[in-house]
């Protein structure tokens, strides 16, 4: 059981070091459920000093494909590592929508990434529009089918449509979608849009629900720590 907490551009150094002493603790009590958090590069490390010995994994929220070079704006692999952190998610629907991410740079990040020895999750999921004109198992094929076999890749499903609008798939929805998913790909898989302690536990006892990527509910500490302990009562009663 996975659960991710992106950050997105919330959190500065001196905020997510004081967040991270509050979430060390985690790991310790929720023994089934694996932590790890996504903040913004210029957090990485303070977060990473404040966890500490914690098992809580940081991850960056996006990385480039070149070890280095005249790519302004963007951080490689071996710059990560190289401060401790341990994977990075690629393939945000927010870096599709706003940054002009596509299928191809997305297989990039994560072929490189892997390659480096980063975890990766890689972001997957239909807008509203797709999904209303039936196209949501094509738009997966595509997204799915350019990501490598990998043991250290998973795959986080969140329709785009339920990412930060407080929308959520319904259990059974994210179960279907899961499913395809992994008919496609041999790879555990998050579910992502809108995921709060109120919701949590439905989406998690999903047979083919493998974890959540959490966005906004991951800011507060109570809210996260919340999902975590859904999630390791999922993983236990499974
Ligand atoms: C996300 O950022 O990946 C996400 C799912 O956001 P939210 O939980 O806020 O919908």
């Amino acid at each position: 059981m996975l659960i991710a907490g992106n950050w997105k551009m919330f959190k500065g150094a001196h905020e997510a070091r004081q967040f991270a002493t509050t979430i060390r603790h985690l790991p310790e009590r929720l023994a089934e459920v694996d932590v790890v958090v996504c903040p913004p590069y210029p957090s990485l490390e303070a977060t990473i000093a404040g966890l500490g010995e914690s098992g809580v994994r940081v991850y960056a929220q996006s990385v480039h494909w070149e070890l280095e070079g005249a790519f302004t704006g963007e951080v490689s692999a071996p710059m990560l590592l190289e401060i401790g952190v341990k994977g990075t998610l690629v393939g945000h629907s927010e870096r599709r929508q706003h940054f002009g991410e596509t299928n191809e740079t997305v297989r990039l990040r994560a072929e490189a990434a892997l390659e480096a020895g980063l975890e990766v999750i890689a972001c997957v999921g239909e807008t509203a529009e797709q999904r209303e004109a039936d196209e949501t198992q094509d738009v997966l094929k595509r997204q799915v089918s350019v990501l490598p076999v990998h043991d250290r890749l998973v795959i986080a499903y969140e329709p785009v449509w339920a990412i930060g609008t407080g929308l959520t798939a319904t259990p059974e929805l994210a179960q279907e979608a899961h499913a395809f998913v992994k008919s496609l790909h041999d790879a555990p898989v998050l579910y992502g849009g809108s995921v709060k302690p109120e919701n949590a536990a439905s989406l998690l006892e999903q047979k083919d629900v493998d974890g959540a990527l959490v966005g906004g509910a991951s800011l507060d500490a109570l809210d996260f720590e919340a999902i975590c302990q859904a999630g390791q009562a999922a993983a236990t009663s499974a």
